[in-house]
């Protein structure tokens, strides 16, 4: 009865059933679930003798005069003004564009005002207050003498006209509801009823039931998602893949031919992704591990794991750049190794390549061993003979969808999934509780760890003398800009115009090269590969190069209108030096204005520790920010707050793997209402419920 589309409900006609939709509340049930966005406690209403600057308040009060003017800037904006007061004192309120305002606002009429209070010529007002109108007869226990739920209303809805139609559904839908989350598990986390806890997160009784109202909220969130999660990891552990052979002299060979030992941490990371291989589980693995940490070898290995046991491997990075540069580096590092008496080979698939046909039937034919590419690697006419080990480097850069489509070109192919950004564990679990997770921690031994500075626009030229002394004694450095063209409205340098200006400027005596996402994919590589030839000095360029790039010489960085980047972009950025055992410098130039951007930077000065940085970064933008649209899951989440509410994550999820440890498809009778729930939350996994 709670699936029953809201037009059953008085008072729902077509066209506000149809602005519901646009909420995507559709069902009675899911208005029970549309959350007040904040509550405003109206039991005790502040005193306007009693305001005070910087403060926000609810105000019960009259209107005593009202009236309109148009700024100074004709038309260009409205104000409209009401002089309100109380048995305690006066204050005005200003509302800005708002002219049909005046109409409402007449003498007498009595309002509730929310909104914080600011000084205006010694005076107090409120700007721009929400307000509602009290009906002097309507003494609707709803909209006063409580702590009131204000809502993100639906156009053609009012605050009061939304509370009385949740209450009255709450009135009529609570006796009747089922609690999905099953008794014990509810007494084992001390959780309010289904039934208490919606009733309370609309209309509070107080602000203790209301946490807790929230608490047993967000863990039935948290565990419909980690359910979710785990089910899809159960599946697929459900799934036969290929046993490879992890040990053997082919990757003897290669390890004891780089130029390097392998870290502690990387040691302990190939074992876990060796010990997946070699079981006929499929895996689905996520590597984590800072800037320059040393992934790409390790994956490097591990498709050497595949090649040897007779089949093919790719290896998808998110740039033409990257992929190149993988190319070179693995067959320079394979270079003298062979197995069964003959070399490896590699195959590169990126961009327009002219090779294409030849290279497709090599890779169709099995005489490729490891193809490294673009998502050009996901094209439909490309398939293997044998692929049973996939490499996706910087996976963030790929959509979900991406990445779910290489895998199918093998036969449940493992699969290491690898990430630059690293997310405080946590938080990795809720974002990637389907994957199992490895982390190198730690960086190679003998990096001297990067200094970073910040200089002011006006101080550039300090940093240019830094950079030319670095130059001067034969290390190469990059100068980033956040736009190709300069643009003036925001007053910020390009990298195009810079490149000219600094090569017959300040840089005179240097080799400069310039590459920007708007050259030629030739010309890009060209000046890539002059670069790490050493025929050029310095490299002008955009946030092209914020991933992968790997030149141990690079020893300085400038970057330019720093304030212009994200915290997890400068990182990446800043990552591509100090790659080798040099003392490297990163310069950020800024003069950052907003709050906001001079912590950002002042993070990148004090640590050079990426999992704090990102732990700063979500601290500064908030999660959603932070995984940006493409990344499944939290975006859905309603009311649970994973940085928030950690512990009940890390319950949550304990519970999700207790349930589908005991009952798999979730069919005995004191899990079907949460399983039905579940379906209907996230109707994508039936199959997964069902199948398998
Ligand atoms: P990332 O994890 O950022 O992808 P890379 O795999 O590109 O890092 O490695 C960064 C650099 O460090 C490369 O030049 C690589 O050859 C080198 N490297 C990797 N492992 C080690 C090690 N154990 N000791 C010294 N250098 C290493
Ligand atoms: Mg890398």
């Amino acid at each position: 009865m709670q699936t029953t589309s809201i037009q059953y409900l008085k008072g729902i006609g077509p066209r506000r059933a149809k602005s519901f939709l646009a909420r995507g509340v559709h069902t009675i049930e899911e208005l029970l679930y549309y959350f007040p966005r904040r509550y405003e406690d109206r039991r005790n209403f502040a005193r306007i003798s009693e305001l005070k600057e910087g403060q926000i308040y609810t105000i019960k009060a009259q209107v005593l005069a009202g009236g309109q003017r148009n700024s100074w800037r004709r038309r260009a904006f409205s104000i409209t003004e009401a002089a309100v007061g109380d048995s305690t004192g006066k204050l005005s309120c200003i509302w800005f564009n708002q002219p049909y305002l005046k109409e409402y606002l007449k003498v007498g009429a009595l309002l509730i005002l929310y909104g914080k209070v600011e000084r205006y010529n010694s005076r107090l007002q409120m700007n721009n207050p929400e307000f509602e109108f009290l009906d002097n007869q309507d003494n609707d226990s709803l909209n006063v003498g409580r702590i009131v739920p204000v809502y993100t209303l639906p156009s053609g809805f009012s605050q009061r006209s939304l509370r009385r139609l949740i209450k009255n559904a709450l009135d009529e839908f609570l006796p009747k509801i089922n609690d999905p989350l099953p008794f014990d598990l509810r007494s084992r986390h001390h959780l309010l009823n289904l039934a208490q806890s919606l009733l309370n997160i609309h209309f509070p009784q107080d602000l203790p039931l209301q946490k807790q109202a929230h608490t047993r909220l967000s863990f039935e969130e948290f565990l419909l998602f980690q359910l979710t999660l785990v089910l899809r990891k159960l599946r697929r552990k459900e799934k036969i893949g290929t046993r490879h052979l992890v040990s053997g002299k082919l990757i003897e060979d290669f390890i004891s031919g780089l130029s390097f030992t392998l870290t502690v941490a990387q040691q302990k990371v190939l074992a876990e992704i060796k010990a997946d291989m070699a079981s006929s589980q499929a895996m689905q693995r996520l590597l984590q591990g800072d800037v320059g940490s040393g992934k790409t070898v390790v994956a490097t290995i591990a498709c050497l794991a595949a090649i040897q046991s007779g089949y093919q491997a790719a290896f998808m990075a998110p740039t033409e750049i990257l992929a190149r540069q993988h190319y070179e580096k693995i067959t320079s590092q394979l270079e003298g190794l062979t197995f069964n008496g003959r070399k490896l080979r590699l195959g590169l698939l990126a961009g327009q390549d002219q090779q294409k046909q030849k290279l497709y039937q090599d890779v169709r034919e099995g005489i490729i061993d490891l193809v490294i590419g673009t998502h050009a690697l996901l094209q439909e006419d490309l398939s293997f003979k044998s692929l049973s080990f996939i490499v996706i480097d910087e996976q963030h850069k790929f959509g979900v969808g991406q990445r779910a489509l290489l895998p199918k070109k093998g036969n449940n192919p493992d699969v290491l999934i690898m990430t630059a950004t690293p997310i405080p564990r946590t938080l990795a679990i809720t974002l990637y509780g389907d994957l199992d997770i490895s982390v190198i921690n730690q960086l190679p031994l003998g990096r001297i760890p990067i200094k970073t500075l910040q200089f002011n626009q006006q101080a550039s030229n300090k940093a240019y003398a830094l950079v030319k002394e670095e130059l001067n004694y034969g290390r190469q450095a990059y100068i980033i800009y956040p736009v190709i063209e300069e643009s003036y409205a925001l007053d910020i340098a390009g990298a195009k115009k810079m490149f000219t200006e600094l090569k017959s400027g300040e840089f005179k005596e240097f080799r400069l090269g310039l590459i920007h996402g708007k050259l030629k994919t030739r010309e890009q590589n060209e000046a890539m590969l002059k670069f790490k030839n050493k025929q050029l000095d310095l490299l002008v360029a955009t946030s092209i190069l914020e991933v992968g790039i790997d030149i141990p010489n690079a020893t300085c960085m400038i970057i330019a209108s720093a304030q212009r980047f994200g915290l997890s972009q400068l990182h990446q950025l800043r990552g591509r030096i100090g790659r080798g055992k040099l003392q490297s410098f990163c310069i950020l130039v800024s003069d950052a204005q907003t709050e906001e951007a001079k912590a950002r930077l002042a993070a990148m000065v004090a640590s050079v520790d990426g999992f704090h940085i990102a732990e700063e970064d979500l601290r500064i933008r908030g999660p959603g920010e932070f995984f940006g649209s493409r990344q499944h899951g939290l975006a859905e989440l309603k009311i649970a707050n994973p940085l928030m509410q950690m512990q009940l994550l890390k319950a949550a999820r304990e519970e999700a793997i207790g349930l589908l440890n005991q009952d798999a498809r979730l069919e005995e009778r004191p899990h079907q209402l949460l399983k039905a729930k579940l379906l209907q939350r996230f109707p994508e996994y039936e199959k997964l419920m069902l199948v398998g």
